[in-house]
């Protein structure tokens, strides 16, 4: 079985090395549709924030595997959170989720549960608190 911070490692470099790919994609039209030297955004910055990604914690309960990571954006300002499930000899993703913003993962807001996430710290990247989507 792969372990854990091993799949998280390849992940992390095979998406690196996708977004590497459209930036070599993204250059022509840039060429084509721009004046010489200005970019509208920087593809770049996709491959940059992609690497700084690192791993900070696998968390393991009985049924889930979870790894909570520096996050891919802004140099480890927004930690994500992936939800693991086994799949064959390795692991693939099932949930993507970022730190609340409103309360910073704690899930408390002064007294009050954090309305955002419903306590949890965590917000799927669609916007939706886990308990959201469950009620689906
Ligand atoms: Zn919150």
């Amino acid at each position: 079985m792969q372990s854990v911070e091993d799949f998280m490692k390849e992940f992390v470099r095979s998406r690196t090395e996708s977004y590497r790919e459209w930036c070599k994609a993204y250059e022509p039209y840039i060429e084509r549709f721009y004046v010489a030297g200005y970019r509208p955004f920087n593809p770049r910055i996709s491959v940059i924030s992609s690497e700084s990604e690192r791993v900070l914690e696998v968390v393991r309960t009985k049924d889930e595997v979870y790894v909570v990571t520096s996050g891919p954006l802004s140099g480890g300002q927004h930690h994500h959170r992936y939800g693991l499930v086994a799949s064959g000899d390795s692991w693939q993703i099932a949930s993507v989720e970022v730190r609340c913003a409103v309360c910073s993962g704690p899930g408390m807001r002064k007294v009050h549960q954090c309305k955002p996430c419903n306590g949890s710290g965590w917000v799927y990247l669609s916007g939706q608190s886990r308990e959201e989507e469950a009620n689906q």
